[in-house]
């Protein structure tokens, strides 16, 4: 398959192309089209599969024709993965000058605001900086939120993560898109999925 066929529009066929990816690797084959067509996600991959650009390339392409900042959020179970998702955004998404925040431990928490305040379109993020934020950095909110990624979930669910993602869950409006992927279908993942997907087509790696 090409990625013309998955019906992605000629920006982010070019972007793929900026890139090098001569042909979509299997999860992006079997996610985009679905996406595309506004379903949620349940994705069994692991890194190297190209899992991200199976979720950011539909999130880019929402994003062209809606134009609102605030729009899609990634939760992360760490930091290093946090900084590569953004760099794939913003390598996917620099002809439509898409902006990206990471929201990450261990950084200056002042520049996070800062990068806040620019009002980026993206925003990844690990969730405990993310609940600082939420507090602490005044006019953010994640009330307009429409496509949620929760990227490693087996990895979120495990690193005492759980109860800060219930309190970032009741932030989100529940009318958003969902995408999850997790390289493993534990008991935890599954009832995460019960709990934040709406009849999400399956897709592996
Ligand atoms: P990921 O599994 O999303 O962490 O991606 C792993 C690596 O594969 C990243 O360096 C991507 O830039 C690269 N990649 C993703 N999709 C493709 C593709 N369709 N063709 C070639 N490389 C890709």
């Amino acid at each position: 398959k090409t990625f013309e066929e998955l019906g992605l529009v000629p920006e982010l066929i070019e972007a793929c192309d900026n890139l090098g990816w001569k042909h979509p690797s299997k999860i992006q084959s079997d996610a985009i089209p679905h996406a595309l067509q506004g379903k949620d996600l349940i994705g069994l991959a692991q890194t190297g599969s190209g899992k991200t650009g199976a979720f950011a390339l539909p999130i880019l392409q929402a994003l062209l024709k809606a134009q609102h900042t605030f729009f899609a959020l990634v939760l992360s179970p760490t930091r290093e993965l946090a900084i590569q998702i953004a760099e794939q955004f913003e390598a996917l998404g620099a002809i439509i000058g898409v902006k990206c925040a990471v929201l990450v431990g261990g950084v200056d928490q002042v520049q996070q605001s800062i990068a806040l305040g620019k009002r980026p379109h993206i925003v990844v993020a690990t969730p405990g900086r993310l609940l600082d934020h939420l507090s602490n950095t005044k006019g953010f909110s994640l009330r307009t939120i429409k496509y949620l990624v929760l990227d490693e979930a087996d990895r979120l669910l495990n690193e005492d993560f759980e109860k800060s993602l219930d309190e970032i869950l009741n932030a989100i409006p529940r009318e958003r898109n969902t995408y999850l992927f997790s390289a493993t279908m534990t008991k935890k993942v599954q009832k995460l999925q019960r709990a934040c997907l709406r009849n999400p087509v399956k897709i592996e790696a």
